[in-house]
């Protein structure tokens, strides 16, 4: 701990958003950096705390004390070996990551002034990869077993990457074109620009892991023996529907339609008229009060939309940074306004959707109905009950982000370990790469086990 004194003395500095003007005509990253003082003075914030809860809440317990005292002392390598001893991507969970550690930051506690450890993540790697720290392994003993990863997001390439160093000879397929799952065919490019994956990629493929695209495996028996191991990290495929009459109509598609369109038009792809999904000029709703609706919206945004109102059924989270029903150092389940909701959207809470309204097969409006949810006298889920009239809401594009079904499993053989959200539900990136990891140990500790190694 360099400076006992600097989380009195200095604020918590945020790098914060290119202004909405600048970046609503852009996919660009939206997120701006500070200054290598800056950055530096806000490691320096970190108390390295007794009790590190920030290392407790991050699922890889990734070791912030040690590594923004680096930072502040301005050893950027060692930064980065101590972020990368735990974190096999820092790039990415230094853009995306909700940063569950900050929640659990003791400066937050304290005066809701937390560290910035994702900032600070991002910037350490961002520095490493200029320097030149970060090269590939290519010293790597193998040991002749051979494991295949299916599914190449997070899960997956965390996985592959573990496994890889520790000698075993990696084949990942992928069913898309490209890797990185949800990061790359969900996560919008404003906040993950596709060239981050790229870069990672190439170091992979330099360590020896082989990528098969364009191949959707089926985990059966032949499949399962033709590896010492498999890992299974297919994701969540299966998005949550609303079957409301006039489900039909065109103009109601999943979140997924278009955020993953959108970032295949900005890797190059084209897309017939007849199969575009666009919001230009249309009046968009969005259904799902989460993090996909608000990617939505900012998508809309970029594609010129009329309007964008989001709608949720659950009642408006409380506002501020504590939430009294999972207080600290918990993550506080509190209303968050995300880049998309400034650059301007209607936010509406406790909406029920009836009934897609349309003309000529065509989708014109949405029927809603406010309802108040009442507590249930036998416990359990409370009672939704309707409150007013119905109302219509006029839109001609919905989209349906309302979470995702968590994946059943067959019984697979006993050499398949399945990881990420295939195993967990929809989560997120960090919560993956962890799951990877972990499951690489498992993969592991199985074939040192059987083949006696
Ligand atoms: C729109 C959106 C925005 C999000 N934003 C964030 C965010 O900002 N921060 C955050 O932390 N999390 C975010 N998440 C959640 C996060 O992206 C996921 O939790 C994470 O990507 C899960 O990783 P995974 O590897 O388990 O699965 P996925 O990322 O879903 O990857 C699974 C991969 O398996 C492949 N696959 C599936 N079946 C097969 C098969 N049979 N054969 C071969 N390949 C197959 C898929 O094509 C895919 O590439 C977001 C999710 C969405 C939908
Ligand atoms: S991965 Fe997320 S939770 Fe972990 S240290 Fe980084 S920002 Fe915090």
């Amino acid at each position: 701990m360099g400076n006992p004194k600097a989380f009195l003395e200095i604020h918590r500095q945020e790098a914060g958003y290119r202004p909405i003007h600048d970046r609503i005509h852009d996919f660009g990253e939206v997120e701006q950096t500070l200054s290598t003082r800056e950055r530096k003075l806000q490691a320096s914030r970190c108390m390295d705390c007794g009790v590190p809860f920030c290392h407790w809440a991050c699922p890889l317990g990734n070791k912030a004390p040690e590594w923004n005292d680096a930072l502040y002392k301005g050893d950027w390598e060692l930064a980065y070996r101590l972020l990368n001893s735990t974190n096999p991507f820092p790039e990415f969970t230094g853009r995306i990551c909700p940063a569950l550690c900050e929640k659990a930051c003791v400066l937050n506690r304290f005066n809701h002034e937390p560290t910035t450890n994702r900032e600070d993540e991002c910037a350490i790697t961002e520095a490493a990869f200029r320097e030149g720290y970060i090269q590939p392994h290519t010293d790597i003993v193998r040991n002749g077993k051979k494991v295949a990863v299916i599914g190449a997001g997070p899960a997956g390439l965390a996985a592959a990457y573990d496994l890889n160093l520790m000698g075993y000879e990696v084949t990942v397929f992928e069913k898309n074109e490209a890797i990185g799952g949800l990061l790359r065919y969900g996560i919008p490019n404003f906040k993950l620009n596709k060239t981050i994956i790229d870069r990672r990629l190439h170091l992979l493929e330099e360590e020896g892991i082989k990528f098969e695209y364009g191949k959707a495996i089926e985990c059966d028996e032949a499949f399962a023996k033709q590896y010492d191991a498999i890992v299974v990290a297919t994701g969540t495929p299966t998005a949550r529907d609303l079957k409301a009459p006039g489900r039909e109509l065109k103009g109601v598609h999943f979140a997924l339609e278009l955020l993953s369109q959108q970032n295949r038009i900005l890797a190059g792809m084209e897309f017939s008229k007849d199969e575009r999904i666009t919001a230009k000029d249309k009046n968009v709703l969005v259904i799902g009060g989460g993090d996909t609706g608000s990617d939505c919206i900012g998508t809309s945004h970029r594609q010129g939309c009329k309007s964008v109102t989001q709608i949720e059924i659950m009642p408006r989270p409380v506002e501020g940074p504590e939430d009294p029903q999972n207080p600290w150092p918990n993550w506080p389940r509190t209303l968050k306004t995300t880049s998309s909701h400034e650059e301007g959207c209607t936010r509406r809470w406790n909406i029920n959707t009836l009934e897609f309204l349309g003309k000529d097969g065509k989708l014109t409006g949405v029927k809603v109905q406010e309802i108040d949810w009442k507590p249930n006298p036998e416990g359990g889920r409370p009672i939704m009950v309707e409150k007013g009239k119905p109302e219509i809401i006029k839109a001609e594009l919905v989209l349906l982000a309302m979470g995702f079904l968590k994946p059943e499993h067959p019984q697979y053989a006993e050499n398949v370990f399945v990881c990420g959200d295939a195993a967990n539900g929809a989560s997120l990136v960090v919560r993956a790469m962890a799951s990877g990891r972990q499951t690489a140990t498992k993969v592991d500790q199985y074939i040192r086990k059987t083949y006696n190694l």
